[in-house]
């Protein structure tokens, strides 16, 4: 079996699982309660706490442990929002292909009387800091642009737009579940405000994540209840997934540059291999993009099948769109870029890591040329495009 869909989620790595064990079965208190074991729960949680904040760069009492990035980006808009309400302020400037945590959150605030300004994103899968100069107005209340594109890698500008949003006193949030663990953070010199990540992105476990809120900013609760987190997010601590999240972001940062130079030169590999394949294309820029991220569009087939195909001969890849639930709507991070409808339908996603080799990149390239012919042969839109009675567009 060959995983390439890391962008989903990632395997949870030995050290996290490692680290996360006591925390289920000895030292299982509740990190409020007075007695010994609730304080030694209580130590492991400030010492996670504190490796969160030293590879964010940040003081350890602006985090807030979360159940993920989606809780996280709710929480960060919401707050920015609840905000600029008491300011006066009604517009939110964000961008067209942000994950649905983002998007979904935006239209809810929409409903409430909010402006909602989404940036175009550039064919190459960027937004300029520009754009975002452009877009801010004094009734500006927040600006939130995702580090790393979940589907086509592609790396935004950030420190830059911070720079600008702290210039002109406008909040600044950013969606950093793909970035975490796999590009180098710095809150402080990046100018960030609000940030999200999530834990099951890189090789920890699944449902935590956190908000980090620069000191000053009220949050708003999202769940209510007892006075964990500073009051900000009620619940009990979910201690293992804490510990283990903590251990996989160390983990991680500490391979952080060989990782990436190890993962980007089989990515590269795949990319150049599959840009062989007629009529296709690189969704996004070559660079700056995820080390892992691999993600083409192939005229004239639909991605699903080639997925299903592929998955036949044990590659788990993804088409990176939106369509869950049987939705036919192609996805919103490819229109944004620009790629029509039908070319959109074609797409497929591979995203590796460092546990890939060079024996799984020989196995993808070919497959996919081979799955790829396969379907065209079978398309009705291939032969269109074929004869001639239909244009390529790649
Ligand atoms: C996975 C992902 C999320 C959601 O994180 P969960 O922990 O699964 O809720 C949000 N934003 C981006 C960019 C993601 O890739």
């Amino acid at each position: 079996m060959i995983y390439a869909d890391n962008a989903a989620t990632t395997r949870t790595s030995r050290t996290a699982i490692e680290a996360m064990l006591p925390y289920f079965d000895s030292v299982y208190g509740n990190a409020s309660s007075l007695h010994s074991m609730g304080q030694q729960a209580q130590a492991a949680l400030v010492s996670a706490r504190q490796a969160m904040a030293d590879g964010l760069h940040c003081s350890p009492r602006e985090i807030i442990f979360t159940s993920g990035g989606s809780e996280a980006d709710n929480q960060a808009l919401l707050s920015a929002a609840a905000l600029g309400e008491r300011k006066g302020k009604k517009h939110i400037i964000s961008t067209a292909f942000e994950h649905h945590a983002v998007l979904h959150t935006l239209d809810s605030l929409k409903k409430r009387g909010f402006e909602i300004e989404l940036l175009d994103v550039h064919e190459d899968g960027l937004v300029t800091p520009r754009q975002v100069a452009d877009a801010i107005r004094p009734d500006t209340a927040l600006v939130s642009v995702m580090f790393a594109n979940n589907e086509i890698g592609t790396i935004q500008p950030i420190a830059e737009i911070g720079r600008i949003c702290r210039d002109r006193g406008v909040l600044f949030h950013t969606d950093a579940v793909q970035a975490a663990g796999h590009v180098p953070l710095d809150v402080e010199a990046m100018h960030i405000d609000l940030l999200s990540l999530s834990a099951h992105k890189f090789h920890g476990p699944k449902g935590v994540g956190l908000l980090y809120a620069r000191k000053g900013i009220p949050l708003v609760n999202v769940i209510y209840g007892g006075a964990q987190e500073r009051g900000k997010r009620a619940g009990t601590e979910n201690l293992p997934a804490i510990v283990g999240m903590a251990a996989a972001f160390t983990e991680a940062n500490e391979n952080l540059q060989a990782n990436a130079q190890k993962t980007a030169r089989l990515r590269d590999r795949l990319i150049d291999g599959l840009l062989q394949i007629p009529h296709s294309a690189l969704n996004g820029a070559r660079s700056p993009r995820l080390p892992g991220n691999v993600n083409l569009c192939f005229e004239g087939i639909e991605g699903e099948s080639l997925l299903l195909l592929l998955d036949d001969r044990g590659i788990c890849a993804s088409s990176g769109s939106a369509c869950t639930s049987g939705s036919l709507d192609p996805s919103h991070v490819l229109l944004a870029i620009g790629r029509p409808h039908e070319v959109a339908h074609g797409s497929l996603r591979l995203t590796i890591n460092e546990e890939t080799t060079d024996a799984d990149v020989d196995v993808m390239l070919r497959a996919i040329p081979e799955v790829v012919a396969y379907l065209r042969n079978m398309s009705p839109v291939w032969k269109e495009l074929q004869s001639g009675r239909r244009q390529f567009v790649l």
